[in-house]
């Protein structure tokens, strides 16, 4: 069932914002309850986002067939970003509140390439990314989907 019509939004998240295209992003693909667009603040080339379309903040509270497919969206993309980059391994990541260095209060699962010593820590800063970089990368992967 798509929620559409009905999905709850906040007019002060970001990703309500990228969802309702009142802000650029890179794109990779959506659905009728997904989206999914790199991370600007990539913690490793190839860092991308699966986000539900409406503002659950977290995975307590977002029905089980949205939650369902964001994890099918997140499959697709870690699927593109392993054929484009070929890490080492991919990690998936979700959070749940501020103790769990969530940073935006919207459902999302982070798509992360991974080396072994690459040093990422599951709880990184935010940096800002290269957007020439990071849409470069881009191009790879949703050429991939
Ligand atoms: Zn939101």
């Amino acid at each position: 069932m798509s929620h559409v019509e009905t999905y709850p939004v906040d007019g002060t998240c970001v990703f309500c914002r990228i969802v309702a295209g009142q802000l650029p992003c890179f794109k990779l693909c959506e659905d009728d309850d997904t989206i999914a667009f790199m991370d600007i603040n990539p913690v490793a080339p190839g860092h991308a986002l699966a986000v539900a379309k409406g503002h659950w903040p977290t995975v307590d509270v977002i029905p089980g067939d949205v939650l369902a497919s964001v994890a099918r969206t997140a499959q697709r993309v870690a699927r593109a970003v392993g054929t484009v980059l070929k890490p080492e391994g991919i990690n998936l990541v979700q959070s749940n509140g501020p103790g769990a260095a969530q940073s935006v209060p919207h459902l999302h699962v982070h798509i992360l390439p991974r080396h072994r010593e690459d040093g990422v820590l599951l709880n990184w800063a935010l940096v800002a990314g290269d957007r020439a970089a990071v849409e470069a990368v881009y191009q790879r992967i949703k050429a991939a989907l």
